[in-house]
């Protein structure tokens, strides 16, 4: 039997808690299990490097901020690795470069293309504990790459897929609830959730796992286990689900927080311009949301639409480069905001969800910019501070 593991940075946040991950790695080695153990950064090392990043150069170059936030994860597994060693366990670490991750796209955005496993089943057919960084790759220039935040879950999904086994993401929460825990004390636990409820959720803000990783683990059918990586609790299956007869409406609530809203107003009534203007955020790799273009009574539009706040400086270079060339156009942006969003599948058949989040809103005076619908899914965008009682009201309404 063969499992990758995933722990990520609270769980590994220091040597007592990496001491007892390497406890329970070893005891499954002797059981004869094959263990390839992905491992991320030590507890906030990330953002330390990241702000360490910003403090040198307000938009530091993206090949150096990857070289940077490389080194987080190598920390980890040289250190979870001389652990295991100093138990007697045969143990050995490898980079995403020497564990054949190979990736593509702009730096600190990263996807992986494949992996060549040679080296891991190399180790592994000797009896090691293959212990990997997550998060980390090369690309075909040979550079260091890393795959956007969270990416240690798409490290270890992708592992998984390629060497066709379960993957298990511990972590600091003991599976996944209906609602995050850290919000809403009284979320529900799941036992199982579907891929496509996973990745909706995920998409739309619930970090536990990274939204790109469970897209890999639909597509090639890994079995995802989340679960807590120091408490013995129950965690929740990330798989292919069975229809409940009567399926709920909503199974879970999301809230992307770190968005921003841009509105570009006094646009000449010429889709040129919003061509022009999407087409400069993808050669950027930004991704936008919740578009909408409303015309104006004097014959201009006004478009409006939601991104990641981590690309702010970039993205209002990039329109400013636009809508300066446009006599009287006007942008405007602001981090303010935020985004709420039910998921379920049971929302393909059931009507009626849309008007009863309305009608709570309504009475309790919740107001919201912008609402947009997926088959499964429906966001409204408003601002931070209705962000509680929204959260409370819709995860009480529909038992979440
Ligand atoms: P790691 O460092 O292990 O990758 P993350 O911080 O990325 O951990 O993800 C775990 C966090 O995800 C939890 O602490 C929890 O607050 C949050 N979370 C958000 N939504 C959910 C949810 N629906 N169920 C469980 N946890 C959630
Ligand atoms: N260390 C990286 C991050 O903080 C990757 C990860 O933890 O998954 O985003
Ligand atoms: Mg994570």
């Amino acid at each position: 039997m063969r499992t990758v593991l995933k722990f990520g940075g609270s769980s590994v946040a220091d040597l007592a808690r990496m001491k007892s991950i390497a406890e329970k790695l070893a005891r499954r080695q002797i059981e004869g299990e094959e263990l390839v153990v992905v491992v991320s950064a030590m507890g906030k090392t990330t953002n330390q490097l990241l702000s360490m990043a910003r403090e040198a150069s307000e938009n530091p170059s993206k090949r150096e901020v990857d070289m940077m936030l490389a080194t987080g994860e190598q920390i980890s597994i040289a250190l979870l690795t001389m652990i295991l060693q100093e138990k007697g366990v045969k143990a050995v670490s490898l980079t995403g470069y020497q564990a054949g991750i190979l990736t593509e796209g702009i730096h600190t955005k990263n996807k992986i293309r494949d992996i060549d496993p040679k080296n891991i089943e190399k180790y592994l057919s000797e009896g090691y504990i293959v212990v990997v960084a997550g998060f980390q790759g090369f690309n075909e220039s040979g550079e260091i790459t890393t795959l956007g935040r969270g990416g240690s879950d798409t490290t270890a999904v992708a592992l998984a897929a390629k060497l066709h086994c379960h993957c298990e993401i511990y972590t600091d929460v003991d599976g996944i609830y209906g609602v995050d825990p850290r919000l809403y004390p009284r979320a529900r636990h799941m036992d199982s959730i579907t891929y496509e409820e996973m990745k909706e959720m995920a998409f739309l803000g619930a970090k536990v796992m990274e939204p790109r990783s469970v897209d890999i683990a639909q597509n090639y059918g890994v079995i995802i286990y989340v679960g807590s990586a120091h408490e013995d609790k129950r965690g929740t299956y990330i798989q292919e689900g069975e229809k409940n007869v009567e399926e709920r409406s909503i199974t879970g609530l999301s809230v992307l927080e770190n968005i921003m809203m841009v509105t570009i107003s006094h646009l000449p009534e010429r889709s040129i311009h919003t061509a022009d203007i999407f087409t400069k955020l993808a050669e950027e790799e930004i991704n936008v949301d919740m578009i909408s273009q409303t015309p104006m009574p004097d014959g201009s539009v006004t478009l409006s639409f939601t991104a990641s706040a981590e690309d702010r400086k970039l993205m209002e270079s990039v329109l400013h480069e636009v809508v300066d060339e446009l006599p009287g156009a006007e942008l405007t942006t602001t981090t303010e905001i935020l985004k709420v969003s039910v998921v379920g599948s049971g929302m393909r058949t059931q009507s009626g969800v849309a008007a009863r989040i309305f009608t709570l809103f309504a009475q309790n005076g919740i107001t919201f910019k912008q609402v947009s619908t997926s088959e499964i899914s429906i966001s409204y965008t408003m601002e931070k501070k209705h962000k509680e009682k929204a959260v409370e009201l819709i995860a009480d309404a529909f038992s979440l």
